[in-house]
């Protein structure tokens, strides 16, 4: 048995505990992370801030701050209102620099989402997109003529569909069906072996040539994301120079090429930065000492692994990362067994229609927090003096309708770091 002592252990590695890491780590806190990095890998690697609001009406925002406001004001509870707007920029601006330097830029208007196409050719709001797919945002924008390509044996993406179903939206769409270089007639080709040819230059050059002769006159080629594993700006950069025309990526259904590069681009960026990382690993139990320390104990194949730290964040997500499970009349929290925000019975956790515009009632149960990002008892008080939680795990939102899944994890995270920290000083 092996104990580690740090400042702060954050539990989950999705996109609030990757940023918390992030925050905590430049802040100069000692970190110790666990939990397994794959649920970003089936993300659609888009960064959303805050689309829809309200769900009812499907109101879409251009200015996601000025959605921000309004949600606020209509929806106090929201934990994307408890961030104010100088802080929820200041933690984008900090992923996005991050990214950056690991490799993965990212696009932005700072002060406007954008739209992007979708597999299924719908229309998604969004707030940043990887680089190598902003020249599709620009392009639907200016409805320039466009050439969808889609390839032999690839699931999932129909560049026929795409067509159809936007040919309102965007007029001048052409489709193309190729073999991908080197696939001969395999039925099935997978993302990740494209993505990993690529990377080769000659396999660029190939793709280039069956592409060229087709374009005739459009002016970009959208493909879909498969554009590299690694180095993926290089390499639509170069397929632009070689093809002649502005390339973009389109994302696809999971899994998802950009959600693996954003996985890999945290884990190599954070190497440096967190001494500890528990990766595909997970916290099984939690006790506070009577000086309030935790002790945090995690199953290891080699034995029993515990961490001492005086404060945690809890960003184990929902259902999916692990952080709620529901048996047949509650949903509870899985580490602490924290009060969960949920509605009186399973009856009215879903409503009838499964399209219904109001969203259904289990996806706004979560954890309550306090204003510093602490959970909170039924009577409104905080369970731990140094327990904070972020990420989808909180209650009163629902992130995949409202469009706010980036940033609900990352404002958050910013934020519970934050209270950390202030409370760590005023402890002192
Ligand atoms: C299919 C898909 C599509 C998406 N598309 C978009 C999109 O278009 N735009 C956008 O902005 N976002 C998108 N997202 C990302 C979404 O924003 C984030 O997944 C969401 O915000 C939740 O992040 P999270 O970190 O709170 O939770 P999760 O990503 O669920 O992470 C939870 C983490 O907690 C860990 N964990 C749980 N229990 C334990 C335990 N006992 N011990 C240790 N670790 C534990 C898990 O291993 C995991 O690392 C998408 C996600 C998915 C899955």
């Amino acid at each position: 048995m092996e104990t580690i002592k740090c400042d702060l252990t954050i539990i989950g590695a999705g996109m609030a505990g990757m940023a918390a890491t992030l925050f905590a780590a430049n802040r100069g806190l000692s970190v110790a992370q666990v939990g397994s990095a794959s649920e970003i890998g089936l993300a659609s690697g888009l960064f959303d801030l805050l689309g829809i609001h309200p769900m009812i009406e499907g109101k879409r925002w251009d200015n996601p701050w000025a959605a921000l406001e309004a949600l606020a004001r209509d929806v106090p509870k929201h934990p994307c209102a408890q961030i104010p707007p100088k802080d929820f920029q200041e933690a984008f601006d900090e992923l996005l620099d991050f990214l950056e330097e690991a490799g993965l830029p990212y696009s932005r208007n700072p002060n406007r989402n954008v739209s992007i196409i979708t597999p299924l050719g719908t229309v998604k709001t969004t707030y940043c997109t990887p680089w190598t797919m902003w020249e599709g945002v620009k392009a639907l924008e200016q409805i320039r003529p466009c050439l969808i390509v889609e390839f032999k044996g690839l699931k999932g993406f129909s560049a026929g569909l795409m067509a159809e179903n936007l040919k309102n939206r965007w007029p001048g769409l052409r489709t193309k069906r190729i073999p991908f270089p080197g696939a001969g007639q395999k039925e099935e080709v997978l993302p990740e072996q494209m993505a990993n040819a690529l990377v080769l230059t000659g396999n660029r050059v190939k793709l280039a040539q069956l592409i060229k002769p087709e374009i005739n006159g459009a002016q970009c080629v959208g493909l879909p994301a498969v554009l590299g594993l690694y180095q993926s700006s290089k390499v639509v950069s170069d397929l632009t120079e070689l093809i002649g025309v502005p390339v973009f990526e389109i994302p696809t259904t999971p899994p998802s090429i950009p959600g693996l590069r954003l996985k890999e681009a945290f884990e190599r960026g954070l190497r440096q930065k967190r001494p500890f990382y528990y990766s595909q690993k997970r916290v099984i139990e939690v006790q506070q000492g009577r000086g309030g320390e935790f002790e945090i104990g995690i199953d290891s194949q080699n034995g029993r692994q515990t961490i001492n730290s005086p404060g945690v964040l809890l960003a184990t997500g929902r259902f999916i990362g692990g952080g709620l499970a529901a048996d047949r009349k509650r949903i509870r929290e899985t580490i602490f067994g924290l009060p969960v925000f949920q509605p009186q019975s399973r009856g009215e956790w879903h409503r009838e229609n499964f399209f219904d515009r109001q969203g259904h009632p289990i996806n706004r149960a979560g954890v309550e927090i306090d204003a510093q990002f602490r959970p909170i008892s039924e009577q409104g008080l905080p369970l731990f003096h140094n327990l904070f939680a972020a990420g989808s795990i909180l209650a009163h939102q629902d992130w995949k309708r409202e469009k706010c899944g980036t940033g609900l994890a990352v404002a958050t995270a910013f934020g519970a770091v934050k209270a950390f920290l202030e409370i760590a000083k005023r402890d002192n």
